[in-house]
């Protein structure tokens, strides 16, 4: 039995049939490595490179002296960075962040980049087995129409903020290209940076979302080990693990600025997940220097009607141990940590490896308005001494479900103070569109 399942109890009694032929039945579902109809196909060998480094990487193997040469080099090779990556790394944390701190500060001084999501909806086609959006969970969907969109964007802005990330949940049907689109010029006209986190689509998709303002695309590939892929993605467009792992270049080739990458750990092995995502970045920039790369590290965090999922074995001196390795073998990368993770562990990580976190953040659909309302009087409330401030949680009684729970839930103001209070400089925008 799949640990990550979702018990879902209201759906019709085909759709619990075809559920449960799914999860136990391998030759029901399709092949997981073919493409499906419309997906377009690229002659590229990254994935090829990738996925032989990764099966030849056996984590357990480096020793405490692989270890030490590798944090003795100047440049980090691939090997090193394997070593970093390994068991044997974990007792030389203290290295690996001083060495990590050293090169974020030559490349990126002491700026922390701050940014916020916005969900436009939380339809989704796919089934993860492990996401609260998938399309047998019973929650309550919704997708914003224009108005809502430039409101809730309109308070986005109003806050401050520079930057957006916009995601849908990953229904061609209820988000077309069309629709994402229009919401990127909207998000044109309030931010100076936009950022995509959608389905994956074809160049051509991505070349006309780059036309109507977006400046970069991060898709997840969840795990790099298609084997286990198969076994979490059961049904919908998701399942193509191939067409997913190629949307990066594929974004590239459609002009967009910027990729991110991403493993979700703690799905499978977590080391070869990391090595994974850092060679895709690694061989990419190589094939396409102009563009930006950016890794994120997202661990699994408990979903709505599921609330046993958590990250497996890995903890937080783990998820260090990955960024500072990233840091040290890709220096020039943006590394993002996301509030998924606790405020005490970013507010650690920023002086280290990552470059980028987001504030203000809802997964919910819909709701920034209420949640930004809601801060304005507490902030209001702290200023006149009515009352102190307590938990920092908002209901989004009208809104979409979330897709998973968030750890740090600071809004843009608050982090903004904290993080010049520990003498960074938080930074809302380092790009100039001359164009
Ligand atoms: S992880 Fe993404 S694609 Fe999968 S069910 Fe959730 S929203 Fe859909």
């Amino acid at each position: 039995m799949n640990d990550f399942l979702i018990d879902s109890k209201k759906l019709s009694p085909e759709a619990l049939k075809r559920k449960h032929r799914l999860e136990h039945d391998p030759g029901f579902r399709t092949d997981h490595m073919q493409y499906m109809e419309g997906m377009e196909r690229i002659r590229s060998d990254v994935m090829e490179q990738v996925v032989q480094q990764m099966n030849a990487y056996h984590p357990e193997h480096y020793t405490e002296a692989d270890v030490r040469a590798a944090l003795a080099h100047k440049s980090c090779s691939i090997e090193d960075f394997k070593a970093l990556l390994s068991p044997a790394a974990l007792p030389f944390l203290e290295e690996l962040s001083q060495r990590a701190s050293r090169e974020t500060g030559k490349h990126f001084g002491n700026t922390v980049y701050l940014f916020t999501p916005l969900y436009l909806a939380n339809y989704c086609e796919n089934y993860c087995v492990y996401c609260g959006f998938n399309c047998y969970n019973d929650i309550r969907r919704m997708r914003l129409n224009r108005e809502q969109i430039e409101a809730e964007m309109r308070v986005i802005a109003d806050s401050g903020m520079e930057e957006i990330l916009i995601l849908t949940g990953e229904s061609r049907a209820a988000s077309d290209v069309r629709y994402i689109g229009e919401a990127c010029k909207i998000a044109r006209s309030c931010f100076r940076m936009v950022g995509l986190e959608v389905y994956p689509m074809n160049s051509d998709e991505y070349r006309y979302l780059r036309e109507c303002g977006a400046d970069y695309v991060t898709v997840f590939q969840e795990t790099y080990d298609s084997d286990v892929y198969e076994t979490l993605h059961l049904a919908g467009h998701k399942r193509v693990w191939p067409y997913r792992f190629e949307s990066q270049e594929r974004a590239l080739m459609g002009g967009m600025r910027g990729v991110g990458f991403s493993a979700l750990l703690g799905l499978s092995d977590f080391r070869k997940d990391a090595l994974a995502t850092g060679l895709h970045a690694y061989y990419l920039q190589r094939k396409y220097p102009q563009a930006e790369i950016s890794l994120s590290c997202p661990r699994l965090r408990p979903i709505i009607n599921n609330e046993t999922i958590n990250p497996m074995n890995v903890g937080e001196k783990q998820l260090c141990q990955i960024l500072c390795a990233y840091r040290i073998f890709l220096p020039f990368a943006g590394i993002t940590v996301s509030s998924r993770e606790r405020p005490g562990f970013r507010n650690g990580i920023v002086k280290i490896a990552a470059t980028k976190v987001s504030a203000g953040v809802s997964t919910g659909i819909g709701d920034h308005e209420e949640k930004y309302q809601e801060e304005k009087d507490r902030e209001q409330a702290e200023k006149t001494r009515l009352h102190t401030v307590g938990g920092e949680e908002a209901s989004g009684s009208s809104s979409g479900d979330e897709q998973f729970e968030i750890a740090d839930t600071r809004s843009l103001g608050r982090m903004y103070r904290e993080i010049a209070a520990e003498g960074l400089q938080p930074v809302l925008n380092d790009y100039l569109d001359l164009q």
